[in-house]
C-alpha cells in the first residue's frame, strides 16, 4: 500500500522537499532576501503561464482570483461560459460584485464552441468573455486561443480561469492574448493551498485602472506596481512564498515543456486505460469530456449504474489511493482523478490498477 498516494482532482500531493522549505523562521517581505526570491520565482512563472510580463501571487485561493479578475475588468455586461462548476462561479462572483452577467451554458463534458460565442457576441455587446480552462468539475480542456481571438474580434476582454490548467497544459498568455487569467498554488502548481496567482495583458491593466471600486486587497494594478519592486502589496503567507520557491525550482529543473509533455502522457495513459478495461471486462465506464478537449490535469470517470461513486472511492481508498467523486448530478455515478503537479504516467498506472 502507498499511504497518502492522492489522486484528488481538488489538491495535488506536496513534494516534501518543498513541504521542507517551509519549515524556517519568516523574513521579512521588505527585505533584499525577499526581493531575490520573488525575483527567482517570477522567472520560473513566466514560463508557467507563456508571459514576459509580472505575475502577480496573492495570498488567495482561487476564487479570491476570480474575484482579483471580475473586479479589475472593465465596465460592462460580462458573458460567462459555463460548462460545469467553475464556470458557474464566475457568473456568482460577477452578479455578486454587480456585474450585469449573460450566462451560457454548455453541456457537462463540452467546452464552449467560438463560433457560438461569435454569434452571442454579435447579438449583443460585453466587456468581457469569463472562460474556465480546465473545468476541474467535468475534465473538459477549453481552446482558450480560439475563444480569446473570437473574444478580442468583438471588442471584449477574455478573462480566464485556470486554477487546475496552469503548470499541468499549454499556458501562453502573451501568444493567445488573454486578458487576465488566474490559478491557484493547491493543483497542478503542485503546493498547498494558499497562494493564488494572476498574469494580466497591458492593455486589461491600464483598463483596470480607470475602474473605481476595485477594492484594495485583490487589486491587480497594485500588485503590478508593487511587483516592479518585487514586492507584494501586502504581507504574504511567506512560508508559502518558500514552498513556492522550491516548487519553481523544480519546474525550472524539469522545465515547463517536459512538465506539460508529463500530464499529457497521464491523460492518454487515462484514455488507454479506460478502453482496456471496458474491452476486457466489458465493465461500462467512460470519460465524461468530449475527446479532444481532455485536460491533462484531472478525468472524470462515468461509472455504469451497478457501480457507485462512494463505493469505489472507499475500495480504492483501502487501497491506499484517495481519488474524487464527480461533481452535482454526477457525484454518485461518476468519480474525478487528479493526475497533476509531480505524478507520473508510472504513479497513475499503479492508482488505476487499484481502481481496476
Ligand atoms: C479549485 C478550483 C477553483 C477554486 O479554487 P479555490 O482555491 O478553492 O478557491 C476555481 N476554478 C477551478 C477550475 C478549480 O479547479
Amino acid at each position: 500500500m502507498a499511504p497518502g498516494a492522492s489522486f484528488l482532482p481538488n489538491l495535488a500531493e506536496v513534494r516534501p522537499e518543498v513541504l521542507q522549505a517551509m519549515v524556517r523562521q519568516p523574513i521579512s517581505h521588505r527585505s533584499a532576501e525577499f526581493h531575490e526570491m520573488f525575483e527567482n520565482i517570477q522567472y520560473g512563472l513566466r514560463d508557467v503561464f507563456g508571459t514576459e510580463r509580472p505575475v502577480y501571487v496573492a495570498t488567495a485561493s482561487g476564487t479570491g482570483m476570480m474575484e482579483a479578475a471580475i473586479r479589475c475588468s472593465p465596465r460592462g455586461r460580462i458573458l460567462s461560459l459555463v460548462n460545469g462548476a467553475f464556470g458557474e462561479r464566475f457568473v456568482k462572483i460577477a452578479r455578486a460584485c454587480g456585474r450585469e452577467v449573460y450566462r451560457h451554458d454548455v453541456a457537462l463534458g463540452a467546452v464552449p464552441d467560438p463560433g457560438e460565442v461569435a454569434s452571442l457576441l454579435e447579438r449583443d455587446s460585453y466587456a468581457a468573455v469569463t472562460v474556465v480552462h480546465s473545468e476541474t468539475s467535468t475534465g473538459a480542456l477549453a481552446d482558450l486561443r480560439a475563444i480569446a481571438s473570437t473574444a478580442h474580434d468583438a471588442g471584449a476582454a477574455i478573462i480566464v480561469d485556470s486554477v487546475s490548467g496552469a503548470g499541468g497544459t499549454p499556458l501562453r498568455v502573451d501568444d493567445w492574448s488573454l486578458d487576465c487569467v488566474v490559478s491557484a498554488s493547491q493543483k497542478a502548481i503542485g503546493l498547498p493551498p494558499g497562494l493564488g496567482f494572476a498574469a494580466t495583458s497591458d492593455h486589461f491593466l491600464r483598463q483596470a485602472a480607470a475602474v473605481n471600486d476595485r477594492g484594495v486587497y485583490l487589486d491587480l494594478v497594485s500588485f503590478d506596481a508593487h511587483a516592479r519592486n518585487s514586492e507584494t502589496p501586502s504581507t504574504p503567507s511567506v512560508a508559502l512564498f518558500f514552498a513556492l520557491n522550491a516548487e519553481i525550482a523544480e519546474i525550472v529543473r524539469e522545465s515547463i515543456g517536459p512538465r506539460w509533455d508529463r500530464h499529457e502522457a497521464m491523460r492518454v495513459a487515462m484514455e488507454r486505460w479506460v478502453a482496456s478495461v471496458a474491452r476486457e471486462s466489458g465493465v461500462g465506464i467512460g470519460i465524461l469530456a468530449t475527446p479532444g478537449s481532455r485536460s491533462p490535469t484531472v478525468t472524470a470517470l462515468t461509472l455504469p449504474p451497478e457501480i457507485r461513486s462512494n463505493a469505489l472511492i472507499s475500495a480504492v481508498a483501502a487501497r491506499g489511493y484517495s481519488i474524487g467523486a464527480g461533481y452535482g448530478s454526477l457525484s454518485e455515478s461518476s468519480v474525478r482523478i487528479g493526475h497533476m503537479a509531480g505524478h507520473t504516467v508510472v504513479e497513475l498506472t499503479d492508482c488505476l490498477a487499484a481502481i481496476g
